[in-house]
């Protein structure tokens, strides 16, 4: 049994206004483009002259990363599909357009598998019942493709012949995770994951350098756009060679391996994910570099310190969630006065408060902002900015 069907020859969605998900599907891609340039120069015209912003040639089923709620409706019937814009009610949803196809389609199959293995979703009144949420990772270079089961219980009745059967349907899926996730918490994955198949995680290639991806670990979710946005801040650092790069909110270490093999003298990443700084340092191994280490922690902590000891550091690049720095870390920033400064933001509004503070507090200059499009059809819009002394 389908849910809603999409039509994108005439790019409407059914689920469009309900889901609330594509805020900007109403426009044509070109306004959608226009809309976003005029809200960053809105925010970043005062320090400086905001570069066009780059948009996607095909703006569909980017997303690498997909996520589905299960759920049993009244009825009795399993469905899944995405919650609501900031509620916890979910729309069901079976192709999404802007979601990798392939993971909507393992998603629809593991739903259509559940009632002949005799399992439930997860009521989360009760605390009773089975399958909670299904994310799937597909690697677009590699075309390795991640299936995680966030269950409610440790306990998965036929686990063997459920990995069997998906994988006969799916045999591009090169990794099963059980995730289990009894807490009362809006977070889809919980602590306890098993493999079930597989490596445990996937790889992909970006910019030429490779990357392992675990399931709890940040990877940008548009890999073609983030080619075009790496390439951008790693051109704004402006590397000549044997400059001591500091990769600040590193994830999986991507940036600061990427400006390594690039030349960079020296790299080190923080971050605060113990997963994804794992995956980080088995990355730097696996592009065969040693000049980079990572450390976990709160990237403001490790600024202050850094500074406090006095480190050298010519080059920072900055990537932090949509809240954006921490005054710790500007400050800190300011202290250790790299010669250059990239941030990449996925906020435009806290890119201006934190632009504003080192523009009142430094000497800091911005040179070049140049906004990119790494979520058509949503109003999120992802900025990289280069600052110097
Ligand atoms: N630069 C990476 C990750 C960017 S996303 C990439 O392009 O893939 C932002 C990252 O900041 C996430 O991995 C998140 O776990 C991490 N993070 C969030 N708060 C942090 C903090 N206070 N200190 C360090 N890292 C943090």
């Amino acid at each position: 049994m389908s849910q809603n069907k999409i039509n994108i020859q005439n790019g409407s969605c059914p689920v469009y206004k309900k889901c609330g998900g594509c805020q900007l599907q109403n426009l044509t891609y070109e306004e959608q483009l226009r809309f976003k340039q005029n809200k960053v120069v809105k925010l970043l015209k005062s320090f400086g002259r905001v570069e066009p912003i780059i948009g996607m040639e095909q703006p569909y089923h980017y997303r690498n990363k997909v996520q589905a709620a299960f759920f049993t409706d009244r009825n009795g019937k399993i469905r899944s599909g995405v919650y609501q814009s900031g509620t916890h009610r979910i729309v069901s949803v079976d192709d999404c357009l802007i979601e990798d196809k392939t993971a909507d389609k393992i998603i629809v199959a593991v739903r259509k598998l559940l009632p002949s293995f005799h399992l439930t979703t997860y009521n989360e009144d009760t605390h009773k019942g089975f399958l909670r949420h299904v994310l799937v990772k597909r690697g677009f270079a590699t075309g390795e493709v991640m299936l995680v089961l966030v269950t409610g219980t440790p306990v998965f009745p036929s686990k063997n012949n459920f990995v069997k059967a998906i994988r006969h349907q799916f045999p591009e899926i090169t990794t099963i995770v059980q995730n289990v996730n009894p807490y009362n918490t809006n977070l889809v994955l919980g602590d306890k994951q098993t493999v079930l198949y597989g490596k445990g995680y996937i790889e992909d290639v970006l910019c030429g350098c490779r990357f392992r991806i675990s399931p709890k670990s940040f990877y940008q979710i548009n890999p073609v756009q983030t080619e075009t946005l790496y390439g951008k801040a790693i051109a704004f650092a402006g590397l000549k060679g044997n400059e001591t790069v500091l990769d600040a909110y590193c994830g999986i270490g991507t940036i600061g391996i990427i400006a390594a093999k690039q030349g960079a003298g020296q790299v080190i990443g923080v971050e605060l994910n113990g997963d994804a700084v794992r995956d980080a340092i088995q990355n730097a191994k696996a592009n065969k570099l040693s000049n980079i280490r990572f450390f976990k922690g709160d990237a403001g902590d490790f600024m202050r310190d850094v500074a406090e000891e006095r480190e050298t550091i010519d080059v920072v690049l900055m990537d932090p969630p949509r809240a954006g720095s921490s005054e710790v870390f500007l400050r800190s920033l300011i202290k250790l006065s790299p010669k250059t400064v990239v941030y990449v933001s996925c906020n435009p509004e806290t890119l201006a408060r934190d632009l504003a503070f080192l523009q009142k507090h430094s000497r800091y200059t911005v040179k070049k902002m140049q906004p990119v499009d790494m979520f058509p059809h949503t109003q999120h819009v992802e900025t990289v900015v280069k600052l110097s002394l």
